[in-house]
Formats: C-alpha cells, sequence, structure tokens
C-alpha cells in the first residue's frame, strides 16, 4: 500500500522518522509529501527541506519525496496514495487533525486517514521546539537527523562553526 504522508517538515525531526520507518514496515511504501505553502514563511526552502529528507532517508527503501500545493487529497490522487498519514503526539493534535480527516473525506470519501500515535520518546518533539532550542544554543543532536541538525546549528550558530 502507498502511504502519503504530509507535513510541512520544517525541518524533518526525528518524530516524523520515526513515523516514516513505523509506517514503512505496515504499508510498504511511503510518499513523503511538502507542503509548499504560500501562505507561511518557512525556516527552510521547499528545495532544503527535501534535501534534508533526501540525505535522512538514504538507508530506507520504500520512500518517495515529492513537494506539493493545494489540496491534499488531490495530490494523493495524483501520486496513487492508498492512504493519508498523520501523526499523533498529544490530546491537542487530535481535534486539528480530526477536523482536517473530516474535511478530506468530505472532499474524497474513498481516502482514508490513517492516524499513528509518536513513540513516547519523541512525543515532546516538533520541528518548532526544535527550532526554538537551535536558536538560543542548546543540543538538538537528539532531536533531529544529523544532516538537520548541521544546518539548524549552520542557521543559528554560524558565529560557531569553521568557515
Ligand atoms: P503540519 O504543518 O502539516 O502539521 P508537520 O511537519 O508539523 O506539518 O507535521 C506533519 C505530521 O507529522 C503531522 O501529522 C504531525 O502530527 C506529525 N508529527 C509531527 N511531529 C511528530 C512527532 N514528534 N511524532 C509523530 N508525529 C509527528
Amino acid at each position: 500500500m502507498r502511504a502519503l504522508y504530509p507535513g510541512s517538515f520544517d525541518p524533518l525531526t526525528n518524530g516524523h522518522m520515526d513515523l516514516i520507518e513505523r509506517a514503512l514496515s505496515l504499508f510498504g511504501e511511503v510518499i513523503v509529501a511538502v507542503l509548499r505553502n504560500p501562505n507561511k514563511r518557512p525556516t527552510f526552502s521547499i528545495e532544503q527541506r527535501i534535501t534534508q529528507i533526501h540525505a535522512s532517508t538514504r538507508h530506507l527503501s520504500g520512500i518517495e519525496i515529492i513537494n506539493f500545493e493545494g489540496l491534499t487529497v488531490n495530490c494523493a490522487k495524483t501520486h496513487r496514495a492508498d492512504l493519508i498519514l498523520r501523526g499523533l503526539r498529544a490530546m491537542s493534535d487530535f481535534e486539528y487533525e480530526l477536523q482536517i480527516a473530516h474535511t478530506n473525506s468530505s472532499l474524497e470519501d474513498s481516502l482514508e486517514t490513517v492516524f499513528m500515535t509518536t513513540s513516547a520518546r519523541h512525543s515532546f518533539l516538533s520541528s518548532s521546539v526544535v527550532k526554538e532550542v537551535a536558536r538560543f544554543g542548546g543540543a538538538i543532536e537528539h532531536m533531529v537527523p544529523s544532516e538537520v541538525a548541521f544546518d539548524l546549528n549552520r542557521l543559528f550558530n554560524s558565529a560557531f562553526l569553521p568557515t
């Protein structure tokens, strides 16, 4: 089965990675769909985010990385996905995710949204928390893949890196 995993991934965290790896063993194929959202100013460009995901998932097979704009259901149809995958960390994610899932099924009722819970050790992780820690010089190496940690450190702590 082909699962479409849409999101901002700004940037990819170990929580996203955990979900991708577990979904691959369940569904066989995962399309990571990076949203190009004209209403948001991302920290990393779409190209940077895609490069980070490629580099961090080199060891995995069954994965495809794409970018998309517009409706997730259209993206799922274009890429022949069987389901939409989303992650749940806490109750606070639930209300928003439920609304999106209902909206999507009202647009395309044959398309299921499947939720996976994060493993407990990653449940506190979000892209924004990681960026906050990096901004103030905290250690992020246990929160994100090494390629992402390098980019974050370069962005926020460039003064500490060799030129
Ligand atoms: P969006 O802006 O669409 O929420 P994100 O990149 O923040 O994009 O998240 C994409 C998906 O990954 C969402 O379903 C989110 O709940 C899930 N996710 C984010 N962080 C984690 C994590 N630590 N563990 C599991 N799922 C996560």
